[in-house]
């Protein structure tokens, strides 16, 4: 059976040094891929800076033969990063953001500190990292992008508002970026993983972790950022410990109400279980959908009075 194969490209994973971003960086350089080795070198709550943790992983990809490169950079200086895999290897085909940390606290006790660098980590330099592959991808029409979500962002989760807020941002910005990169040949997918790293050290019993190596996160990622994956794009997948599921956003039926003075408090109590009935669900997704949705329902003869 043949393999997917990476030759001839150019991966840039961000966060490399460990975790989930090793088992991306060790994969891609053994499918033939030239590999940019992203890591600032912190703590999980993002303090300190070394820069072993990249050269760790560079040194493990040549001993065994493959191609790659440092770059010590915090995402934040996307254009850093960028450059280090233009000026290496000539150019960029593959951007996995996935470097991250955690301020986990109570929402009472959050200081702007908590959210302001969390959102630098996750939502600037998700940002920063793909603005500056972008103009690349756009001009060679080729380009795959992979953003990293969380289950605490799709669903919530006690003392992470700020990282939730901004995971859940990593959904929205793919959404986009595989709207706007659709016609270069951009897809752009994100994943929320579940996987045993110093991050869920702490908060899983290790008979669990046992069974959730990053390893098992990669052959999804890989799928997704391949060349013969020309379709799937803006998704949303749940992966991890060996499952992997695609998500999606569901509407209920929903309550269309008269847009005049009847359209009272009161008025939306009374359609509540409309308002709430998954029975028939759709699937949207985009705004244009809502508004098709509403020109029809205002059409419909039987619209609620
Ligand atoms: P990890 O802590 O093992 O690895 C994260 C790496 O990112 C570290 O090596 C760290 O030095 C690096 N990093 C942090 N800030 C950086 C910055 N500003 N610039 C460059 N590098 C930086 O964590 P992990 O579990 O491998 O997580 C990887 C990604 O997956 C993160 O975005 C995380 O939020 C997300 N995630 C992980 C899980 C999980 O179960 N492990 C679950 C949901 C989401």
């Amino acid at each position: 059976m043949s393999e997917l194969r990476f030759d001839n490209q150019v991966v840039v994973v961000t966060g490399a040094g460990g975790g989930l971003g090793k088992a991306y960086a060790l994969f891609f350089a053994s499918r033939g891929a030239s590999v940019v080795v992203n890591d600032l070198g912190v703590s999980h709550k993002g303090e300190g800076k070394s820069s072993k943790a990249a050269d760790v992983v560079v040194d493990e990809i040549r001993a065994a033969g493959g191609k790659a490169v440092a770059n010590y950079d915090s995402v934040e200086n996307g254009e850093g990063i960028i450059d280090t895999a233009v000026k290496n290897f000539g150019r960029i085909d593959v951007l996995l953001n996935n470097a991250g940390i955690l301020r986990d606290i109570s929402f009472k006790n959050m200081k702007d500190e908590d959210w302001d660098l969390i959102n630098r980590v996750h939502t600037y330099g998700a940002y920063k990292c793909a603005r500056a592959a972008w103009p690349h991808f756009r001009k060679q029409k080729y380009g795959r992008v992979i953003n990293t979500a969380s289950a605490a962002g799709l669903f919530g989760s006690f003392g992470q508002a700020n990282y939730s807020a901004a995971k859940l941002g990593q959904v929205g910005f793919t959404e986009t970026l595989a709207k706007e990169g659709a016609k270069y040949n951009i897809i752009a997918n994100v994943i929320a993983p579940i996987a045993a790293s110093r991050m869920t050290a702490t908060v899983m019993p290790p008979d669990v972790l046992e069974n959730l190596k990053p390893d098992w996160v990669v052959p999804l990622v890989a799928a997704l950022v391949h060349s013969s994956n020309t379709t799937e794009t803006g998704g949303i997948y749940e992966v991890g410990g060996g499952h992997v599921a695609k998500l999606r956003w569901e509407r209920a039926k929903g309550a269309l109400l008269k847009t005049d003075d009847s359209l009272t408090p009161g008025a939306i109590a009374r359609k509540w279980n409309d308002v709430n009935d998954f029975s028939q669900p759709e699937y949207p997704t985009g705004p244009a959908d809502f508004m098709g949705f509403l020109e029809n329902g205002l059409k419909m003869p039987s619209a609620p009075k």
